[in-house]
This record gives C-alpha cells, sequence and structure tokens, in this order.
C-alpha cells in the first residue's frame, strides 16, 4: 500500500491538526504555518497527489472543495475577499503530494504573487 500523505494521517487522526470543518468528502484544517489571519486547507479525503493528476471522475469533488472554501471564508468573516489557490507542482512551490485548496484571507493580497 502506498506511503499515506501527511493530510492522510491527519485526516486518520494519527498526527494532530486543527481540523474545523469534516465531511464525507474533505476535510479542512488550519495551516500550520499561517501566510495571513485565516490560512485553511481543504483537503479530499481521496489522495490525488496534485491538480495535474485530477481526472474528469473528479469533477464534482473539485467543485465541493471550492463551495467548502466558500463556507469557510464566510464562518471566518472574509466579507472582503479573499483567496483560494491550488499551489501545483515545482514551479507551483506545492510541497505537499496530496491535493489541498489554501484559503488565504483576513488582510490585503498582492498580484502578482511571489
Ligand atoms: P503546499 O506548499 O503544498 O501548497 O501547501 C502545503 C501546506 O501545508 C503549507 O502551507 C504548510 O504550511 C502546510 N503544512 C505543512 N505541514 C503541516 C502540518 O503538519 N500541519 C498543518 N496543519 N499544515 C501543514
Amino acid at each position: 500500500m502506498a506511503e499515506k500523505t501527511l493530510f492522510q494521517k491527519i485526516m486518520d487522526r494519527e498526527i494532530p491538526g486543527d481540523i474545523i470543518h469534516e465531511d464525507e468528502v474533505c476535510i479542512a484544517i488550519r495551516d500550520i504555518n499561517p501566510q495571513a489571519p485565516t490560512h485553511a486547507l481543504v483537503i479530499p479525503r481521496k489522495p490525488i497527489p496534485s491538480l495535474d493528476a485530477l481526472t474528469e471522475e473528479d469533477e464534482p469533488l473539485v467543485g465541493h472543495l471550492f463551495l467548502v472554501a466558500k463556507e469557510i471564508a464566510a464562518s471566518e468573516g472574509l466579507s472582503n475577499g479573499y483567496r483560494a489557490v491550488f499551489n501545483t507542482g515545482p514551479h507551483g512551490q506545492q510541497t505537499v503530494d496530496h491535493i489541498h485548496l489554501h484559503v488565504i484571507g483576513g488582510r490585503q493580497m498582492s498580484w502578482p504573487p511571489g
């Protein structure tokens, strides 16, 4: 069996995580190294390595992740906006090979991103 990802271990309660949302499709946790007052990660239970590995079968799953991101933004009071992003691959600076949607807000963002 493939080695569990860090996020799979958090889902399975093998290592601690600040879980702020959980349903049958995904969980959301607070990032351990937040880049803004709110920084959550929405992570599907299915261990898809990255956006690049998505298939058509995953289309509803991805939609669900964005709806959960929106719910988190609302519950965190991010009424002035926020950023929702999948870092992908080395140039995207992805560091955990289990797809996750960053939800970042609570301060003014800049563009272009670093
Ligand atoms: P990536 O760099 O792959 O887009 O995002 C991975 C995120 O996971 C980073 O923002 C990093 O701070 C976060 N992270 C890494 N290890 C842990 C951990 O053990 N717990 C939590 N909650 N977040 C983590």
